[in-house]
Order: structure tokens, then sequence, then C-alpha cells
């Protein structure tokens, strides 16, 4: 019963280890860009919290690369991610924590506080040169939100909230853009997402209504048709502009049914004007480009029974911009059926001259922004003859041309000048409500 000795014994643990800390690794790190991933970066944040010592949290989010994706296919947007996770880690400091969180977005977590605004437009100004992926040279830009620790918030999931709020902000002003979190923003975004929810029953509790507004020709003295445009009078917010609320509806895909509901209702009431007048709605390139639109139309057409001629549908070129051949597609069958499209705001997209080549529509209606550049001394004469190339470029492409916001004699003289026939604006009417468009029709005939 005497202890003898220790006896000794010994294996090679190297595979286990090299497994463990490959585990780890995987389990901390991005495989495509090799910086830290998104758990890591919640752990670091975690960390950073319990420390109690302040910091920055920036979120950077690439601008377009969808677009890259799309356009060049997964290979080289997986490349062009590398050399933008090397471009930043090369333009911050050793010690700021650098992550891919998934896709094209990433965060950094600095002790620099004062000074990350500098850094982060030093980062922007990198990331901006030019990068090569297949042969071609790219520029890349971004969208960065702030946030830090304690001011902001002093929870990792709050602190990662505003930071968000920040960056979505970011996102929806110009490219290239930085911006530190504020309550001010929290307060916009808030009353953001309440419209939304309140959007979102807006159908439902028949909240949506249609004006309309008459389109007349100068040369025949009729009207040649009425344009749809959508009001919203909420419950508690009373009448919310469409300048606020179509945006939104766009950003929530809510402008699909909206849409949808608009179509039916215009074809409804057109009906019941007991004249053969047009009506012009408006269609979002998102309600344009979802599954089913043209049958949807054709199913309106039928079950309303309005003939698919007096339906004029407006569209703009930037919403379709994305997917031009797949919209034409869309629109070219409608038309072969009898509806009538509109390019719609022409003008204010950038390329509008090579899709209309490409594009098959019946109307151009020039932007109210060169009609309002009648009123100014100093675009005066460039407007004028801008409006009267349209005029020219749509007689050899054998399109109508209507002109939209004309509100004075001033701008009706103008115009008529340069031969323009169609218009539509405050000076023959505002718009009006549905229960207003018979007596308005009876009206101008009587008159006329
Ligand atoms: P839009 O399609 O360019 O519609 C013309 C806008 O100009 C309307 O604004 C109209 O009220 C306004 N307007 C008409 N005449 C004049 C004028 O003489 N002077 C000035 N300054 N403005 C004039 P509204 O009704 O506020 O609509 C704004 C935009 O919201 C529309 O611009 C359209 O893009 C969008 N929208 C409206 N209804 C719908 C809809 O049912 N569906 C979709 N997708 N978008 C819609
Ligand atoms: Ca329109
Ligand atoms: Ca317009």
């Amino acid at each position: 019963d005497n202890f003898i000795g220790w006896r000794g014994l010994s294996s090679d643990v190297t595979a286990s280890f090299l497994n463990t800390r490959h585990i780890e690794h995987l389990a901390n790190f991005d495989p495509l860009t090799g910086l830290a991933n998104r758990y890591h970066f919640n752990q670091a944040i975690v960390r950073f919290c319990e420390q109690k010592t302040p910091f920055t949290l920036v979120l950077l989010d690439l601008d377009n690369f969808k677009y890259v994706n799309d356009t060049f296919g997964h290979a080289e947007g997986d490349q062009l991610l590398q050399k933008v996770a090397n471009r930043m880690q090369q333009s911050i400091a050793d010690s700021d924590l650098l992550c891919r969180l998934g896709g094209d977005e990433f965060a950094i977590i600095s002790h620099q506080l004062d000074h990350i605004e500098n850094t982060c437009k030093r980062l922007l100004v990198e990331l901006r040169l030019p990068i090569e992926l297949a042969n071609v040279n790219i520029e890349v830009s971004a969208s960065i939100g702030i946030s830090q620790y304690p001011k902001d918030a002093v929870n990792d999931k709050e602190l990662l909230k505003k930071a968000d709020i920040a960056m979505y902000n970011a996102k929806s002003s110009a490219t290239d853009s930085i911006l530190l979190f504020s309550a001010e923003m929290e307060r916009r975004n808030y009353e953001r997402s309440e419209m939304v929810l309140q959007l979102r029953k807006a159908i439902q509790e028949k909240e949506l209504s249609l004006v309309y507004q008459p389109q007349i020709s100068v040369k025949t003295q009729k009207i040649v048709g009425f344009e749809a445009l959508m009001r919203w009078n909420n419950n508690a917010m009373g009448n919310v502009s469409p300048e606020t609320f179509i945006p939104l509806a766009e950003e929530s895909g809510l402008i699909v049914d909206m849409g949808y509901w608009a179509l039916e209702t215009a074809c409804n009431q057109a009906l019941l004007w007991g004249e053969d007048i047009p009506v012009s709605v408006n269609v979002s390139g998102l309600q344009l480009l979802s599954a089913g639109f043209e049958k949807r139309v054709i199913s309106i057409l039928r079950i309303t029974g309005l003939s698919p001629p007096r339906l004029h549908l407006e569209v703009t070129e930037s919403s379709i911009v994305s997917k031009i051949e797949q919209a034409n597609l869309i629109l070219t069958r409608l038309q072969a059926i009898g509806v009538k499209i509109s390019l719609d705001d022409f003008g204010t997209g950038f390329s509008s001259l090579s899709y209309l080549q490409k594009l098959s529509i019946d109307t151009l209606k020039i932007d109210r922004s060169f009609i309002q550049g009648l009123d100014k001394q100093d675009e005066l004469e460039s407007s004028i003859a801008i409006i009267d190339i349209i005029f020219k470029l749509a007689e050899v492409l054998s399109l109508k041309v209507m002109v939209e916001g004309v509100e004075s004699e001033f701008h009706l003289q103008q115009l008529v000048a340069l031969g323009c026939e169609n218009i539509q604006g405050y000076l023959f009417s505002p718009p009006i409500n549905e229960a207003s468009v018979k007596q308005y029709i009876q009206q101008f005939i009587y008159v006329n």
C-alpha cells in the first residue's frame, strides 16, 4: 500500500486542438472576408457594454450591392465584398473591430468618439476608388449610421437599434451619407412606422378615395381624360399628403394592393360619368412588375366592364428602369388589348431618351418642373427650348403629349405657341372629388 511513484502518459492533441480552434474560428469569423462575424460582433458589443467605457458603433451598408450581384453574378459579388472588406480593414485603427454582419452589411466597434465621423469619411473616400470586377471599374458607395455608448443607449440591443435607425435615415438621404443617431431621428422614425401601420388598414377602413383632375385639349376644347389621384383621410391624422404616403406605400410594398384598389375604383367610377372619357390611373413600378399584373388588369376590366381604350396607365420611367425589358413586355401586351400607356414625369429621370425608343407607350407626360421653369427669368428660354424639343420628338415618334402643372394664362400662351394640344393643371381645374366629375363634364360641354 505504499506510494511508489508516478506513471507518465502523453498523447498528441494537436489535431483536436486545431480542430477546436478551427471550429471556434468558424463560429466567430466570416469565411468569405475573414472578418469577425455577427456572432462575434454580438459577443463583443455585450462585453463592451459591460466594461462601461464609452465606445462607438458604426453600421455600414453598401449602396446598390444587389445591382452588382444581379448584373455581374454572385462570384463577382463575393469578390467585391472581399475587396471592400480589405479596404475597410486598412482604413481603420488596429484597435477597432471590423465585422461583417451578413450580405453587404458591415459594422465597426471603435473606442474613437469625436473623430469617428472623420474616420468614416476617409473610409468612404477609400471605398469610392474604383474596384475592378470582370474588367469593369466599379465605384462603391455606402451609407453609414452611428450610435454611441453610453450617450445613445446603455445596452447592446438598444445601441444596435439606434445605429440601425441612423443607418436607415442615411440610406434614404444622399449616397455616401454618414448620420449620427439623434432623438429627432427616432421620433420621425416612430411616426413613419406608425403611419405605415395605419396605412396598412386604410383600404379596409375605407380611408382611401380618388379625386379626378381633368385633362383638356386646347385645340378641340374637349375633355380628353381624367387622372385619378389617390387621397388618404386617416381617422387620427386627417388628410395625409400623397407626397408623404405614396413613398411610404412604396417602401412598405403596400402600394401594390393600394394600386389595385385605385385601378378597380377608377374603372367603376368612370362608368358612372355618362361619357366615354378615358381615365388615367397611376401605376407604381413595383405593382407593374409584381406577379400577375397583366391578368389582374384584364380581370378588372372584364369585371367592371370598362372598355380597355378608356383605361390609361401612367407609369414613371424611374420606377421601371431596373427591369425595363420585363416592364416593356407587360406594357406591350396590355396595349395589344387596347389599354393606353403614358410615361409620367417625363424628363425628370435620367437616360429618358434611350428608353423612348425601347418602350411602347402612347403618351408622354411632360413633368411640371419644366412648366414651373417658365416662371423663372433665368430658366424661361431653356424651358421653352426643352418643351419644344419634347414636342418635336413626340411628333417624330408618333406619341401624344400631355403637359402637367399648367397653372396660368402665361403658361398656356407659351405652350399654345409651341403647338401644345393637351393640358392638365390648376388653370383648368384642380383635382375634384368623384361626386363632382359628372357635373364638371356637363358644364364643360355646355360652356364650350
Ligand atoms: P403625379 O402623377 O405627377 O400627379 C400630378 C400631381 O400634380 C398631383 O399631385 C396633382 O394634384 C398635382 N397637380 C396637378 N395640377 C397641378 C398644377 O397646376 N400645379 C401644381 N403645382 N400641381 C399640380 P398629388 O395628387 O399630390 O399626387 C402626387 C403624386 O403621388 C402623383 O404625382 C403620383 O406620383 C402619386 N400618386 C397619386 N395617386 C397615386 C396612385 O393612385 N397610385 C400611385 N402609384 N401613385 C399615385
Ligand atoms: Ca401621374
Ligand atoms: Ca406626373
